[in-house]
């Protein structure tokens, strides 16, 4: 990938990262203004429930967030692009559709058997858990 092309990936990430930083200052703004107590218990409990929901986001937009600046960060430090596992280059075709990939298809394939390896035994285990409620 040349030097155009990572730059201009660094700036669709600036910028989407001053979005989210916005949008995260607003949403913490009208929690706190919205801080209400209801004479209802319904009234409160779905206001509660919309402020958990609201919350969730947010953490997911912090998340997403923190993988932004530190794909910036692989980018100024000319780590863009470089297997997290193997070290190996990562294909451009992966990077122009998932930018902030650290890991190269074979690593991530692998990662992920490992992973649906560990979880049918805990999903069944859940599921066993709720037939007998
Ligand atoms: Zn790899």
């Amino acid at each position: 990938m040349n030097k155009n092309e990572i730059s201009c990936i660094r700036n669709i990430l600036v910028k989407r990262m001053t979005e989210l930083i916005e949008s995260s200052d607003n949403a913490i703004k009208k929690l706190k203004i919205t801080d209400e107590k209801f004479a209802d218990p319904f009234d409160q409990a779905a206001f509660e429930t919309s402020k958990n929901v609201e919350l969730n986001c947010r953490i997911k937009n912090w998340n997403l967030l923190l993988d932004i600046k530190e794909t910036i960060l692989r980018i100024d430090h000319g780590l863009f692009g470089i297997c997290d596992h193997c070290g190996r280059q990562i294909s451009q075709k992966r990077l122009r559709v998932e930018p902030m990939s650290k890991l190269c298809i074979e690593c991530q394939e692998k990662m992920e058997i490992r992973q649906n390896a560990a979880m049918p035994r805990n999903k069944t285990t859940r599921r066993v858990l709720y037939n007998h409620v």
